[in-house]
């Protein structure tokens, strides 16, 4: 006779019924974290004159890793915002709904000086300051890092047509965030986006086919046309590159009008993007769209690289950010978890990658910070630190970024399966990392900037090298590099550019490595990234590294 299951004898699972959902060797939560807690960023502020804000920077490093703030990140990319295009009655719109997580992120990044503050502090070290809160930040979510990137970066191009920024720079430099479209001049603070890419081409913008027409008022113009990809398009205002009748030129062009009235901003649709999904990136279009002349007319990529020349300064930064986000993941993980009878992170092998990770995530920040430091005393008068910081930041957004992903995906490994799963965090910090190689010029479009900045202005290359000489007999590897770099120079062909830039990065954050770090970071950097004594992935440092040392200046609590 068949047996139904309900013929079966019953197992008796008893009062410990519960007992199959215990939790054991998970870690506990990360949070509440001092994402300021962070040796290399902390000397690094001080030697590139920003140690006044010391403490500032540790307030701003408790509130990062507080599990508010984490959970408000958590929820601004969960809850995407939402394009309205038209209201009930047909009329447009054009605005975007954020979700409240944003709009808090947003309001505490402002108020902490993350948009365009520095350029209304005087003190030396301002926009250093700014970084190094930028590296700390950025253990909360990457989207809402771009419209502050995009303020902070606008101030100094609109600077080039000074009757407009004393129009808009209070409220751009303001500490107040105030969403809404309303009439700019009457805001407490003020966003900043920027309208470059258009569907035929994004590197290549003497492509752009937007139209500007003068009008009677003089500065004033109209114009029609599309862009392919304006992010965070609730920002107040947009500099924008249109053809002019003496050729590409750039434009202020605000979503409201001084009348009142709106500015024609259609935002045709928002991009479904791999990740920075907190963030809208849209493709808006202008017809009779009032602007205003920055710069002069036929100089717009000269006026507008002034703001490029900032952001990608924030691409190196947010990159090395997201190194330092995930390497902490990555140690807390491995010290709370246990496999074949030890700690994770007491096993050889995991010490090893967790090792090779912190002395990439040192001389990133490193790199950054040096970084910030030139554009300190550049925008400050200073010749040499200004020809320094035109090639350096090109060479840096070249490797810092590019360094990202595989790095992030080294990190998130470390997780094991826990890494993959979105309640991590992980992926959302993977999915950002290739982002920031492609926006601000991508990867070739940086490499071959280098090698127009060494073609155009010898000083540049001068300054490198100025800069490398410091360390001059320090490192017998690090001599070789750049006796190899001034040999490679001299070639300079467009094929073998990925290949110099990437030579020059490494060789010059080997030299601040040597520099400031401790020998066992410079040492173990210098073998692996100049000697080439390692692999092809993350956890191959030579077997004399002094792996423990390096895991204890990054995660002093995993040492
Ligand atoms: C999420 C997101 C947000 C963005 N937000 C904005 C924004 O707010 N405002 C804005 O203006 N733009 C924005 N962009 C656009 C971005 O800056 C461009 O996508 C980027 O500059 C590349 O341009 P492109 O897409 O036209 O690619 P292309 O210019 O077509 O480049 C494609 C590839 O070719 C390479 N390449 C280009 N020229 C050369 C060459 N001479 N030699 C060798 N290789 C070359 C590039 O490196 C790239 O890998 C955003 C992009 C993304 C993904």
């Amino acid at each position: 006779m068949a047996t139904t299951l309900a013929d079966e004898p019953r197992q008796d699972f008893g009062a410990h019924g519960g007992a199959t959902h215990d939790v054991t060797n998970q870690p506990p939560p990360l949070t509440p974290y001092d994402a300021s807690e962070d040796t290399a960023l902390l000397e690094g502020l001080r030697r590139e004159g920003g140690g006044w804000a010391e403490g500032e920077l540790r307030r701003v490093g408790r509130l990062a890793g507080s599990a508010q703030v984490q959970e408000w990140s958590d929820q601004a990319n969960r809850h995407e915002p939402e394009l309205r295009t038209h209201d009930r009655y047909g009329n447009r719109v054009d605005e975007v709904e954020f979700h409240p997580s944003w709009h808090h992120l947003m309001g505490a990044a402002v108020a902490e000086g993350l948009a365009a503050a520095p350029w209304a502090d005087d003190r030396p070290g301002a926009h250093v300051v700014r970084t190094a809160k930028g590296l700390v930040w950025g253990h909360t979510e990457a989207g809402h890092g771009c419209p502050t990137s995009m303020t902070y970066a606008a101030v100094p191009a609109l600077r080039r047509q000074p009757e407009l920024a004393e129009v808009y720079e209070p409220g751009l430099t303001s500490r107040e965030y105030e969403p809404g479209l309303r009439v700019p001049a009457g805001k407490r603070g003020l966003l900043a986006g920027m309208g470059m890419t258009e569907k035929q081409g994004g590197s290549d913008v003497r492509t752009n086919t937007t139209s500007a027409a003068p009008t009677a008022e003089p500065g004033v113009y109209t114009l029609r046309g599309h862009k392919w990809f304006t992010s965070a398009p609730m920002c107040d205002v947009f500099l924008v590159l249109a053809q002019a009748p003496g050729g590409l030129s750039c434009f202020l062009v605000p979503r409201v009008l001084p009348d009142g009235t709106r500015n024609t901003f259609r935002v045709q649709r928002l991009k479904d993007k791999l990740g920075n999904r907190s963030n809208a990136s849209s493709e808006p279009e202008f017809d009779g769209t009032v602007a205003w002349l920055v710069g002069p007319e036929g100089q717009g990529v000269k006026t507008i690289i002034e703001m490029v020349n900032c952001t990608r300064l924030d691409c190196v930064m947010m990159s090395a950010a997201l190194m330092r986000k995930t390497l902490v993941e990555a140690g807390h993980h491995a010290r709370h978890r246990s496999a074949f009878g030890a700690r994770l992170v007491d096993q050889p092998l995991m010490r090893n990658v967790l090792a090779d990770l912190a002395l990439e995530s040192e001389a990133a920040t490193t790199l950054t910070l040096r970084l910030a430091g030139a554009a300190d005393r550049a925008v400050r008068g200073d010749a040499g630190e200004a020809a320094f910081r035109r090639i350096a930041t090109a060479v840096g957004k070249y490797w810092v970024t590019k360094r990202g992903p595989a790095f992030t995906a080294e990190a998130l490994e470390c997780l094991g399966g826990n890494g993959y799963v979105e309640d991590s965090g992980m992926p959302r910090h993977y999915r950002e990392a290739p982002l920031l190689s492609i926006w601000e010029g991508s990867g070739n479009v940086n490499a071959l900037d280098v090698l127009r900045a060494l073609g155009r202005d010898p000083a540049t290359a001068q300054a490198l090298f100025e800069e490398l000489a410091l360390t001059r007999g320090a490192d017998a590897r690090l001599d070789a590099a750049v006796a190899g770099l001034e040999d490679q120079l001299a070639e300079g062909s467009q094929a073998g550019a990925r290949r110099l830039v990437e030579r020059m990065a490494l060789t010059l954050q080997g030299s601040l490595l040597v520099r400031h770090a401790p020998s066992a970071v410079a040492d173990a950097f210098c073998a692996t990234r100049l000697g080439g004594d390692w692999g092809h992935s993350f956890g191959t440092l030579p077997a004399a590294a002094g792996l423990d040392a390096i895991v204890g200046r990054a995660l002093p609590d995993a040492g």
